[in-house]
């Protein structure tokens, strides 16, 4: 869609399933079975949904999905039931991974980060988008270098050292603008060094929260995935954004919602309603 000085297009990469108490954390499964019910594993299903950002002189793309690098025992174990589709939807739009000028990740685990490297027909590992700087928070790229027992299982470090070794790495501290009208903050909460972004111009406004607010049933302040490592500073983010989307009529973009991309936020009596916008 246009969007001010954007084009912004909404892709999804591949489909992922998770352990719906992860994705709930304390939230009862009674309650939550009732917004996304779960399979017989009990997983639920989540979209990868990726971002595309067209500006006059560059192709920005936000998160990057799971790729194609996955092991067989890793497909198995995130329930990745196709190959992924980000050639496919880059297609749509008129690139290839080689047109994509700047790849924003809000954190590296493996559904966001994955997907920033490929294998190639000799089954060799390489970058998938070799034109474009990566920008992650240093905190993050510290964190996914060193994982300790806990978060070890959710960054592919071997594969995400690639990046530095191509030269393609680019690390921020904190707030920064990283294009004209898009901004990174470090958001903490999820990841110590997880980020969101914030895109801009005029009165055209999306947040995209990255994991702090990854779908629509997340919405509520104690739905938070017991996968963050600190939940309150989730929660006291997501009231700051939650904030800005209904007082500020800034639009949400969910990274993992499964019918809703892109949506406006409004107030109904206590509780949020959000009508789709993508
Ligand atoms: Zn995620």
């Amino acid at each position: 869609m246009k969007f001010g000085k954007f084009e912004i297009f909404s892709i999804v990469e591949n489909s992922f399933k998770i352990d719906g108490g992860a994705m709930f954390g304390v939230v009862p499964k009674i309650i939550w079975e009732k917004l996304t019910p779960p399979d017989e594993k009990n997983r639920v299903r989540l979209d990868l949904n990726l971002l595309v950002i067209k500006t006059k002189s560059e192709n920005i793309l936000i998160d990057a999905g799971m790729g194609n690098a996955l092991s067989e025992k890793q497909k198995k174990i995130y329930g990745i039931e196709k190959p992924s589709e980000l050639k496919r939807r880059l297609a749509e739009l008129d690139l290839t991974a080689e047109d994509v000028d700047l790849v924003i990740l809000t954190h590296l685990h493996a559904d966001h980060a994955g997907g920033v490297v490929k294998r190639d027909e000799s089954g060799n590992k390489a970058c998938r988008f070799p034109n474009a700087r990566h920008i992650v928070q240093i905190k993050e790229w510290n964190d996914a270098m060193s994982p300790d027992e806990r978060t070890t299982a959710t960054y592919f470090t071997e594969n995400l050292k690639l990046l530095e070794e191509s030269n393609l790495l680019e690390l921020v501290d904190g707030r920064n603008e990283v294009a004209d009208g898009i901004r990174v903050i470090n958001t903490g909460g999820h990841t110590p060094g997880h980020q969101a972004i914030l895109v801009e111009d005029g009165d055209n406004k999306i947040l995209c929260p990255g994991d702090i607010i990854p779908s629509a049933s997340h919405l509520r302040m104690p739905y938070v995935a017991s996968v963050d490592l600190f939940p309150r500073e989730t929660m006291a983010q997501k009231r700051k954004f939650l904030d800005l989307c209904i007082n500020d009529e800034w639009l949400l973009a969910f990274d993992h919602d499964i019918n809703i991309k892109i949506g406006k936020l409004e107030k109904a009596g206590n509780e949020i309603k959000v009508s789709q916008v993508i």
